[in-house]
């Protein structure tokens, strides 16, 4: 399991990814011929392969991922590519194919982990290692963490090899025992055992991806890193007794507070070059607003909307949508997008700020009597905030108490 971002390439994005030069139907273009497989022809393909590898039970503890290795080092022997099972448990393997390249530049490694978190199968609706298809969908413990990316990578590799794609670079399989929790069979056994065979310009693997939105590519999103476990072995000293007369001194009490203290701290928050890159993208857009450039910041908060709709912040962008309109002075328009941002993101820290404002907006429209419901609403629902502040002073400006309704 990977932390943040959008997880899986998903099988359609793990070919994008690669330019396949290949066979049958043929894109029209201006002078350069672009041959791409035939992809629904071969998704009957895809789809066995994908639950061959979803029925093996490779939950981590134990692991057994050498069942998973064993069948792909088979597929791999058949196709005709050479591939190597390394382990340091003989049933915890990992399995590496390479397709040579030209030599013309360094390896690509695609990689995906054949292990997978536990499971309570009582919760399940089909058997967690059944890869039972029902209603468009595939039950499976993996399906999305990380088969996906393992299968993915097998059908690019027998792809690559099938349809004799010119490489210019070796392209380098890994499947990997142990990403959940127990790297040292894994990748961290790879790395420090047989780190030539995996040696690599690039690696494709979950915590990336590639949104494509009416077959066009939106966005790609790269991890750069990982958040790092870090244990804390926490001792408490104290005066032992007995339970008859418990004590304030008991080491138990010293350990709670300081749990409680771990519980209630904050970490500083601190940009690296990856989540500074992204904020200072998203300041950009703050600077347009602020600076007029209101159809420039329209765009790029509307674009914001269509690529992260579920994001955190897609109801911040659905406010400022709402606070330009107000700023041009369409103030219907900015209460639909007010009022949007009540209905569909109801959690949302803009959730006070949009009532505010819609309330002002309704002012503006000389629908007085709306306007004050929204006031009131915003005292009433959010007490001790801001906005019920800003909201109170706004009521007695327009001579209405604030605390009778
Ligand atoms: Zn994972």
């Amino acid at each position: 399991m990977k932390g943040l971002g959008i997880r899986g390439w998903g099988l359609a994005a793990a070919f994008a990814a690669l330019p396949l030069v290949a066979t049958l139907a043929q894109t029209p273009g201006s002078g350069r011929v672009r041959l791409q497989p035939d992809w629904t022809a071969l998704e009957p393909e895809m789809m066995e392969q994908f639950q061959a590898v979803l029925r093996f039970d490779t939950r981590n503890p134990p692991g057994n991922e050498h069942i998973v290795a064993e069948y792909l080092k088979g597929v791999f022997d058949k196709a005709g590519i050479p591939a190597q099972i390394f382990a340091l448990d003989a049933k915890r393997s990992n399995v590496v194919a390479r397709l040579k390249g030209n030599g013309k530049k360094k390896p690509l490694l695609i990689l995906g982990h054949s292990d997978v978190v536990t499971v309570d199968e009582a919760k399940w609706k089909f058997p967690p290692f059944s890869a039972t298809r029902d209603g468009g969908w595939v039950y499976a413990r993996g399906t999305v963490d990380d088969k996906d990316n393992l299968t993915g990578g097998l059908m690019t590799m027998l792809l690559l090899k099938r349809f004799k794609v010119p490489l210019d670079r070796d392209v380098i399989f890994l499947s990997e025992a142990g990403e959940e929790g127990s790297s040292n069979f894994g990748m961290q056994f790879m790395v420090s055992q047989h780190y030539p065979e995996i040696e690599s310009e690039y690696c494709l693997a979950e915590g990336g991806g590639a949104i494509r939105i009416g077959g066009v590519a939106k966005y790609t999103t790269v991890e750069t890193l990982e958040k790092i476990p870090r244990g804390i072995e926490l001792v408490a000293h104290g005066i032992s007794g007995h339970g008859s007369i418990p004590l304030k001194s008991n080491a138990i009490v010293h350990l709670a507070g300081a749990v409680a203290k771990v519980g209630e701290w904050r970490p500083e928050i601190r940009f690296n070059e990856t989540t500074g890159s992204y904020f200072r993208g998203l300041a950009q857009i703050m600077r347009d607003f602020t600076g007029g450039k209101y159809d420039l910041a329209k765009q790029e908060f509307s674009d914001y909307m269509t690529n992260f709709p579920t994001n955190d912040l897609a109801s911040n962008a659905q406010f400022y949508l709402g606070e330009i309109d107000y700023a041009q002075g369409n103030y219907k328009v900015a209460i639909v997008s007010y009022t949007k941002v009540i209905a569909q993101y109801p959690r949302s820290f803009k959730v006070a700020a949009s009532q505010l404002k819609k309330a002002q907006a309704e002012i503006k429209l000389g629908n007085k009597q709306a306007g004050i419901r929204d006031l009131h609403e915003v005292v009433r629902k959010y007490p001790g905030s801001d906005e019920a502040r800003q909201a109170q002073a706004r009521l007695r400006e327009l001579g209405v108490s604030a605390t009778t309704r």
